[in-house]
């Protein structure tokens, strides 16, 4: 194991901010796989189960057992980590400019569009190994103006090549559900099933350039691009895994989803024929199938109020079933917050007294029926 420190401040910083990202296995010699915990730095979960990952990914380099590169970064986002506003966490947005640490993450299949033209040819593996040069160029290429952009494009450049992009994050209250691209439904089945996701949404272009996604919509983006003329398959299984909610760290969930983690890896390859035999052996049965997240339901308050659920998270509803009350506190009317489409019930807020327009839960339904931005601010 290598552990290298990058830089992410300039000269004259009065705050000077590092990150750390943990190399086992050797490079070139199979798969590279990349996961990151906590890039929404108050998403608390993704950082401990790294504590498990980086402990059995040591004892699994030690006995010969990694199969290619892996690259753990526990601690995705060391700006984040250090804000915090009178006594809360505040580790979604770089305080400095109001932009979401997930977000505007460099598109490179703009430059690569370009850069490629006229040097595509009939062989897979040999667009794939020049798609990926490329991708680190455009990446090399990127000029950050401000930390958190540095951070962005350090963790991309850690990124950007890998067969495999696990992105750990949690969502306020949940139940575990993942994002990731609609041409990665295949490859992502297992590990949705392994680690019992209630909700896994896919699309081609989620909106606002998440990390997950800037990480493989190139692949897709430029197949399209290019008119399928040339073989250019999905070459990064890149997701996003919610990992419950933002409570919901303990010692005995972490190890749990770090074993998963670690079968979902083995299953791939990464980690030898025996591991792998013992993954495909105890594959469980998946709790959902994928759905689109042009299908989830974003409920938001049509008022300010008390916010009582009276549904569990993971909760199959029916369109119109209720979801929650909303009482105004001083006349003391009540508002029921009904689904409006049939779907599971995974996602909700974590505060109990919302005010107007603030999202209180989500639905993930089966039928696309939103478009533009997808995700959450
Ligand atoms: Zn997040």
């Amino acid at each position: 194991m290598q552990a290298i420190t990058h830089p992410l401040s300039v000269a004259h910083a009065n705050a000077a901010y590092t990150l750390t990202s943990f190399h086992f296995g050797t490079p070139g010699s199979g798969k590279k796989v990349y996961i990151q915990g906590s890039l929404h730095a108050d998403e608390v979960p993704g950082m401990l189960v790294a504590q498990f990952l980086r402990k059995e990914l040591l004892a699994l380099e030690a006995a010969g057992q990694i199969h290619g590169e892996i690259i753990l970064v526990p601690a995705a986002n060391p700006i984040g980590l250090a804000q915090a506003i009178h006594g809360a966490a505040f580790g979604r947005f770089d305080l400095t400019t109001g932009v979401n640490f997930n977000r505007a993450y460099k598109h490179v299949a703009n430059d690569l569009k370009r850069s490629l033209e006229g040097k595509l040819g009939p062989d897979a593996a040999a667009n794939v190994a020049l798609i990926r040069e490329h991708a680190r160029a455009s990446i090399a290429d990127w000029q950050p103006a401000t930390d958190a952009e540095t951070l962005k494009k350090t963790l991309m450049t850690l990124a950007i090549d890998a067969e495999i992009v696990l992105d750990l994050h949690c969502d306020n209250e949940a139940v575990l559900h993942i994002y990731a691209g609609t041409p990665l439904a295949e490859a992502i089945a297992p590990l949705s099933a392994i680690l019992g996701s209630h909700a896994t949404l896919l699309a081609y272009e989620a909106g606002g350039e998440p990390f997950d996604e800037a990480c493989s919509r190139l692949w897709w983006d430029l197949d399209r691009h290019f008119e399928h003329r040339f073989p250019i398959p999905a070459a990064c299984l890149s997701t996003t895994v919610e990992l419950r909610g933002e409570m919901e760290v303990s010692y005995e969930l972490a190890r749990k989803d770090a074993a998963g983690l670690l079968q979902f890896l083995a299953l791939n390859g990464v980690l030898g024929d025996a591991n792998a035999q013992a993954a495909a052996a105890t594959l469980p049965e998946p709790l959902c199938a994928p759905t689109p997240l042009e299908g989830v339901e974003p409920v938001y308050a049509p008022h300010a109020g008390i916010l009582i659920y009276t549904r569990e998270l993971g909760a199959k509803v029916a369109a119109g079933e209720a979801l929650a009350d909303l009482i105004d506190p001083v006349s003391g009317e009540t508002t029921v917050l009904r689904a409006t489409v049939d779907g599971v019930f995974f996602a909700r807020s974590a505060h109990r007294h919302v005010i107007r327009g603030m999202n209180v839960g989500k639905v993930a339904g089966a039928k696309a029926y939103r478009e533009g931005d997808l995700l959450s601010a």
